[in-house]
């Protein structure tokens, strides 16, 4: 199906074939028209499927047809669960509303207020938020709600995972009862379907996460290493491969900031970005990377949420992260847009309990791959894929806690730090027909992991 059979007008056409958009993704095809009609939406939806489009363009079509009665007042609002997604998304406004007249805002923590109070009061047509700040801005006056018609809840399991829930909810409560509600979310939990019971009544439902039609086709791999290895082994991929450009993932600043400095010392130059950067340097270092003027970038999972780069072509998992949705999501940088990808995970013994829990997440092992001179003394066990465990893991870092803006780490350090009771296969049984330790032969799994 065409763009321009989807219900939308000549300026928002314009403006997407001149992104050399030329015809609009499963999800943009299906939820499009609806959200035209006025449906609510809950819709199933990796990063990478054009879910962003799929909320703005209906919202642009919407708000360009009429005018506030209180001029000024916001009439869209898009909750997202980074500073980095929100200003992700007031670009792709700027990008497809270039030929209207619409105002966007960015609102999120660590900046000063003045700035977004000022703008708020000049007006704007569709705020873009973290649900902190949002919140602490509506607590002072600063916003308005009463004009709002469409509300978005952008990577709704990333909100609540980091904590949001109750800004979440005092802010619906204070938003007119009519509106139109889209919640957006690559995983439809049990927190997220309660969420949306709550919030988006009489939902027409969408997944998008099915095998196939528009998912990403990454070749996931990875070697098992010491932990006290694992600098060396990244240094020895990189020399070995030329790699042209990688994000790399790690679980505390700290840890981030070290792997630069070890980097460095073998003559590898990297960048990093996390919650203790300022703003400011982290969005010139993104900026930089996307421009390719950076060619390794380290980063802590939620600093990254915000990168958009269509030709990133590796990821690679310094350590594993928890939960396992975690890892889906890092591995989606990678393969979008109908490119290939590759995702490589540096797993040690510490990195076991997460490991259990991403395979069993993907319904497959990972193709193990050994590199010479880095075979692990603390041998890695061989996962079980139809394991439950008794308590959940614990989260590696805190990093991610304390990137949240306005402050939400109180609210978030509740999560669960039980000891992890983790059962694994024998030793005996990395021999088995299982193991795929030694093979370099990744086709022989699935060719992407949105097949749980
Ligand atoms: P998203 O899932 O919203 O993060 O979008 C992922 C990437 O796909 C972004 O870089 C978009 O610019 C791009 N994109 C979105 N829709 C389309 C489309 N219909 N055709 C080509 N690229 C698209």
């Amino acid at each position: 199906m065409p763009f321009s059979k989807l219900g939308l007008s000549e300026p928002i056409l314009n403006a997407v074939t001149e992104l050399g958009y030329t015809a609009p993704t499963p999800i943009q095809a299906e939820a499009i028209p609806l959200a035209l009609k006025g449906k609510n939406l809950i819709a199933a939806a990796q990063t990478g499927s054009g879910k962003t489009a799929t909320f703005v363009l209906p919202i642009l079509e919407m708000l360009s047809k009429g005018e506030t009665q209180k001029k000024k007042r916001a009439r869209a609002l898009i909750l997202t669960p980074t500073r980095e997604l929100a200003l992700q998304v007031c670009k792709s406004i700027e990008a497809y509303g270039k030929h209207l007249a619409l105002k966007s805002i960015a609102i999120y923590g660590g900046v000063d207020y003045e700035p977004q109070k000022q703008a708020l009061i000049d007006g704007v047509d569709i705020v873009v938020a973290t649900p902190g700040r949002l919140r602490d801005l509506y607590t002072q006056r600063a916003i308005h709600f009463d004009e709002i018609e469409i509300l978005v809840l952008d990577e709704a399991d990333r909100m609540l995972d980091m904590g949001f829930i109750e800004d979440i909810t005092k802010i619906i409560d204070t938003l007119p009862e009519q509106r139109q509600n889209l919640l957006f979310s690559a995983t439809l939990s049990r927190q997220v379907r309660e969420l949306a019971k709550d919030t988006v009544a009489n939902a027409i439902q969408l997944s998008f996460n099915k095998e196939g039609e528009g998912k990403p086709n990454i070749d996931q791999w990875l070697i098992t290493v010491d932990k006290d290895k694992k600098s060396a082994l990244l240094s020895h991929l990189i020399n070995e491969n030329n790699w042209q450009q990688a994000l790399i993932f790690i679980e505390t600043k700290h840890g981030a900031g070290k792997l630069v400095s070890q980097l460095e010392k073998r003559g590898i130059e990297s960048e990093c970005i996390h919650s203790g950067r300022t703003q400011a340097i982290r969005e010139k270092i993104l900026a930089d990377f996307k421009a390719g003027n950076i060619k390794y970038l380290i980063s802590t999972g939620v600093s990254a949420r915000g990168i958009d780069i269509d030709v990133l072509p590796l990821v690679i998992n310094y350590d594993l992260p928890f939960p396992a949705d975690e890892y889906v999501h890092r591995i989606g940088r990678t393969g979008r847009a109908g490119a290939s990808g590759e995702a490589i995970s540096l797993v040690s013994r510490d990195d076991f309990k997460n490991l259990c829990m991403i395979e069993r997440r993907l319904g497959h092992l990972i193709t193990r791959k050994a590199i010479e001179g880095f075979e692990p003394s603390k041998e890695v066990p061989i996962s079980v894929l139809n394991f439950e465990p008794k308590n959940k893991p614990v989260r590696g870092s805190n990093d991610e806690k304390s990137s949240a803006p306005s402050g939400k780490s109180k609210r978030e350090s509740s999560s669960s730090r039980t000891k992890p009771n983790f059962e694994s296969r024998s030793k005996k049984s990395d021999t088995s027909s299982n193991r795929s330790s030694k093979s370099s032969d990744s086709k022989k799994l699935p060719p992407n992991p949105w097949n749980v």
